[in-house]
């Protein structure tokens, strides 16, 4: 197996890694500002944002117009790579760069594109992705937000929840139900919705990290008028959107793993001989992890799809972080609980998702376990598509 790139896959990381030397957002700012949702971004991570843009920089996979320059998957992965080992994020509204804008350049019309796609990509807005429903989550075709075509606007009513980030965006891709008689995958449609439309009511409410922690919301739609022109994708053909969208977040989905991984090795210290048991297992997880997605990456690159064996890894990754994480917290007992300065680096450039208290570490963890399919559905996949076994 070669662990190592091709002199020009180096050489594009060079030129990023000069680029971000250059012009990384001053550390002062950006520990002044922060951001506080997935969907509120201060002017320091516009700006940040816009001038990765601008050069090119943002998804080296788009074509220049929508912030790249055309990359492979092994330049992309690079370019991860650089933004992961500074600790900085390209976007702080991730699911509008990953999930939505990458959906619309798949998915939309070109003036979607140029009024929707763009203007995420240049953080002029941000977006929130209304998928879940109280009754539908893993079982997303379940969905029962309803919309009727009416002349030339749909008319919408129903009930978003876990839409992260919604209370602070500008516009949320909507998942409606667009043929009630139709098999329930047939007749789901995709719809761009305003977030200051009359009808929309956005309610945020905590997580388990704390009554300030508001990055969830319910988002309530009551008769909301929407545009035609705002459908994504075919009339019933949300489906396809949903594959599509999802497949966006996961094709290098584990990298974000392996960085977690990795950021606990670097700062879970252990101190018994049980700890250090425990720190070899995170350890050999992070290679482990590194491996499997190398191979995956190098699939990928020659061009050979496996969908299904992504699951093993986002499987693998959440779970190893989590079960890291709940080591570090059990070798801190009581002082897990106290917050940042105290139990991991200082990152101005993060808005603390990821180096908050050891107990905000753990349960953050249970992000990547539930989020983009849980682990129950995952080993559903694994059971039914990679290893063949019986429904
Ligand atoms: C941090 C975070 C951010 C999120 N952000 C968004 C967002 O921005 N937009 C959005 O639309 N959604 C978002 N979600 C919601 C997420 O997509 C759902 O939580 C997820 O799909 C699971 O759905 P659910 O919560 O309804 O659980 P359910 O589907 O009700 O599952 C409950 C339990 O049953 C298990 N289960 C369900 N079906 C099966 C099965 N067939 N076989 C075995 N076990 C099963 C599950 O694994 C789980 O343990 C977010 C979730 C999290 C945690």
């Amino acid at each position: 197996m070669q662990l190592s790139f091709d002199a020009d896959i180096e050489e594009f990381r060079a030129e990023f890694a000069a680029f971000l030397d250059e012009y990384l957002p001053d550390p002062a700012v950006a520990a002044k500002d922060r951001p506080i949702s997935s969907a509120e971004v201060p002017p320091w991570a516009r700006e940040w944002q816009r001038l990765q843009f601008d050069h090119g920089w943002l998804l080296p996979g788009n074509p220049p117009e929508f912030g790249g320059r055309n990359a492979g998957i092994l330049q992309q992965y690079v370019h991860l790579e650089e933004l992961s080992r500074r600790r900085i994020y390209h976007s702080f509204n991730p699911q509008g760069l990953g999930i939505i804008a990458a959906s619309l350049l798949s998915f939309g019309t070109d003036e979607q594109k140029t009024r929707w796609a763009r203007r995420i990509l240049r953080a002029e807005i941000t977006a929130a992705l209304g998928m879940s429903e109280p009754g539908a989550g893993s079982d997303l075709a379940g969905l029962r937000t309803r919309a009727v075509l009416d002349g030339d606007h749909f008319v919408v009513n129903g009930q978003k929840v876990w839409t992260s980030g919604a209370h602070d965006a500008d516009v949320l891709l909507t998942f409606v139900r667009t043929d009630p008689e139709a098999p329930k995958h047939k007749g789901i449609s995709v719809l761009l919705i305003p977030t200051d439309t009359p009808g929309v009511t956005r309610r945020p409410f905590a997580s388990i990290c704390g009554p300030h922690d508001l990055d969830f919301n319910e988002v309530f739609f009551e008769d909301v008028r929407v545009p035609a022109e705002n459908l994504v994708g075919p009339l019933n053909g949300g489906w396809g959107v949903a594959n599509g969208s999802l497949g966006h977040e996961r094709t290098l989905l584990w990298l974000s793993f392996a960085d977690r991984l990795q950021e606990l090795v670097e700062d879970f210290r252990p101190h018994t001989v049980l700890e250090r048991d425990r720190y070899a297992t995170l350890a050999m997880d992070n290679q482990a992890l590194r491996l499997l997605g190398s191979a995956a990456l190098a699939r990928e690159a020659r061009g050979e799809q496996d969908v299904p064996a992504l699951s093993v890894l986002k499987l693998l990754g959440s779970e190893a972080v989590q079960a890291a994480a709940e080591q570090a917290l059990y070798s801190w007992g009581s002082d897990g609980l106290i917050h940042p300065a105290m139990t991991a680096p200082f990152n101005p450039f993060n808005n603390d998702n990821f180096v908050p208290s050891w107990f905000e570490r753990y349960v953050r963890s249970f992000a990547g376990t539930i989020a983009g399919g849980t682990s129950e559905i995952q080993r559903n996949i694994i059971a039914e598509r990679v290893l063949g076994l019986p429904r």
